[in-house]
């Protein structure tokens, strides 16, 4: 169930400040407040999605899609489509998902360390 205390919900509504990127109706784009990497962006549909999982079960295919699009803009953006980027998203009690609304972080800027 959504809980809609979260704190990217109160982001959405302005209840709390973020140094944004990019919004519209749909979604926001802004800097993580602590950044793993010299960029550090989280990416979020506006609807009441609590991970991928519910993101893609509950909404349709056209929001799904333009949320994709919305990403490659903002990576083109920091010419992240050129220097390199890692996309993640966390989800379920093995990720460690500290905030219960669905998002992605895109890590760049600088060289990241291997996955393996
Ligand atoms: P998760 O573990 O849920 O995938 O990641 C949540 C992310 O949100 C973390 O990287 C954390 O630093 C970030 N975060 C938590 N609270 C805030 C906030 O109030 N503002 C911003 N900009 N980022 C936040």
């Amino acid at each position: 169930m959504y809980n809609k205390d979260n704190i990217f919900a109160k982001i959405i509504t302005k209840e709390i400040p973020c140094d944004l990127i990019f919004e519209d109706e749909k979604v926001i784009f802004f800097h993580d407040i602590r950044p793993q990497a010299k960029i550090h962006i989280l990416g979020i549909p506006k609807a009441e999605v609590i991970n991928l999982s519910d993101f893609v079960q509950t909404c349709g295919q056209d929001e799904v899609y333009y949320f994709f699009q919305k990403i490659y803009e903002v990576l083109r953006k920091f010419n992240l489509q050129k220097t390199g980027y890692r996309l993640i998203t966390n989800e379920g009690v093995n990720s460690n998902q500290e905030v219960p609304h669905f998002h992605v972080h895109i890590l760049g800027g600088e060289k990241l360390g291997s996955l393996n």
